[in-house]
């Protein structure tokens, strides 16, 4: 009998589970280790923000999504020796034959000189709809939106993020009194995506009215006066402050070996396995460098991002069961990756390519239309509706909606 053992219960330590758990391998038991018992949707933050949703919608119970034959265990990771294979969860030690390490990027707003709690963001759960709160009660002036440093959860959300703040103001009939201006220290938007990507997100945010300002690295704020600082350019004056922020692995992570200098995990780019034999990394939690991409002198890395956490999901939990069979492991991540960027008014473009293309990543986006808002929203059913048989109806969908636009859909 081997003992897996995954650790965080996001989008790709379920997917592994579920992956490892839907085998017919009876030689194998499945622990999962995760501090929350709800799961919330990412994505579907900016709907929250934006009042498309309400907050129960976006959440459901861990247990719903997972195969009944995986064991649960709700605590907080707190020590990884690998050296030992062994895992430490609130007191309790657990042994493992397999890990799998998916336990994200933290938020750490308060690394922001100047912060505090009159900062909004729609990266939390509870900050999408406290934000939602003050978009209603804004009657008009300036929203800044900053992306405070590099990497972040989601290249496409912050200017989805921007969009829908625009539409929404639209809806409200006050567009006219908003001024929208969206700062980033990158030198164009989702740099990691390409040039051609770039280009077309900077055409739909000029229509659209909301300035976008490249190479700013935020350096403090001052919330009495409502300024922003930027290294070497003028401070600027808004009225509703909104920060996508600095993104950090959890403390867990930064406490072993397993950690580069930034604190993040660099794993094999094909298997995603880590310096240790049988322990994986995937999702956010992991540093990927792009081929041949550098910024301005640092390597370029794989977004941060749930399709990436999926597809990695799939590759590690693939070949563990390969490795307990006695076969090749020889499964390959690739990251041709897609992403419906939300646009307001019910639609959104389609983002789809390869993130590992040289001599840039080569990431296409197809004209803005309904059909890709509907699939995003095919998308979020399909994630938060109980593991089994009503998954069947939206995964259908969304595969029939891949075949004719031929793209694979990995569920
Ligand atoms: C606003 C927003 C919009 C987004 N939109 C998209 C999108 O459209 N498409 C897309 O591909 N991606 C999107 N993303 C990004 C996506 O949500 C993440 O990339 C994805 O969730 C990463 O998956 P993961 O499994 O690596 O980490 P997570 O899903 O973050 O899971 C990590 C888990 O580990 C748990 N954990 C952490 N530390 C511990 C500990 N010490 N002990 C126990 N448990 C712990 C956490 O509670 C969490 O459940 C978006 C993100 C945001 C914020």
């Amino acid at each position: 009998m081997k003992t897996i053992i995954i650790l965080g219960g996001g989008i790709g330590g379920i997917v592994t589970a579920n992956e490892l758990s839907s085998g017919k391998n009876k030689e194998q038991k499945i622990i999962l280790i995760e501090k929350n018992k709800e799961h919330t949707f990412a994505p579907s933050y900016l709907w929250l923000m934006n009042g498309s949703r309400k907050k129960k919608q976006i959440s459901v119970s861990l247990l719903s999504l997972l195969n009944k034959n995986i064991e649960v265990v709700n605590a907080v990771v707190d020590e990884i020796v690998p050296a030992e294979k062994k895992i430490n969860a609130d007191g309790k030690e657990f042994h493992y034959d397999f890990l799998v390490i998916a336990l994200g990027a933290d938020l750490a707003p308060e690394k922001i000189q100047g912060w505090d709690e009159s900062i909004h963001s729609f990266y939390t759960y509870e900050g999408a709809a406290k934000l939602n709160e003050a978009l209603k009660y804004f009657a008009g002036g300036k929203v800044a939106i900053v992306i405070s440093s590099m990497p972040y959860k989601c290249p496409g959300a912050p200017h989805e993020g921007a969009m829908l703040i625009e539409d929404f103001f639209t809806a409200k009939g006050i567009r006219e009194k908003v001024e929208i201006d969206l700062f980033t220290p990158e030198p164009q938007p989702l740099p990691v995506a390409g040039p051609e990507l770039g280009g077309a997100v900077k055409i739909i945010l000029d229509q659209k009215g909301i300035q976008f300002h490249p190479l700013m690295q935020l350096s403090s704020v001052d919330t009495k006066s409502k300024r922003i600082f930027f290294n070497g350019k003028e401070p600027f004056e808004y009225d509703l402050l909104i920060v996508i922020p600095p993104h950090q692995s959890p403390a867990v992570i930064r406490k072993t070996d397993l950690a580069n200098a930034n604190g993040w995990i660099d794993v094999n780019p094909a298997s995603l396995q880590t310096k240790y034999e049988n322990v994986f990394a995937i999702g956010d939690i992991t540093s990927l460098p792009l081929p041949g991409r550098w910024i301005p002198d640092k390597p370029m890395m794989l977004p941060k991002a749930g399709v990436f956490s999926h597809l990695q999901a799939d590759v590690v939990a693939k070949n563990i069961v390969r490795k307990i069979n006695g076969v090749k492991a020889d499964e390959k991540f690739c990251a041709d990756g897609y992403c419906m960027l939300e646009a307001g008014e019910d639609l959104a473009g389609f983002a789809y390519g390869d993130f590992f293309g040289e001599p840039h990543p080569q990431v296409h986006l197809k004209k803005i239309g309904r059909k890709w808002h509907i699939g995003k929203v095919l998308f979020e059913k399909w994630w938060l509706s109980p593991v089994g048989i009503k998954k069947v109806f939206y995964k259908n969908l969304l595969q029939l909606g891949g075949k004719l636009i031929g793209i694979p859909v990995k569920l």
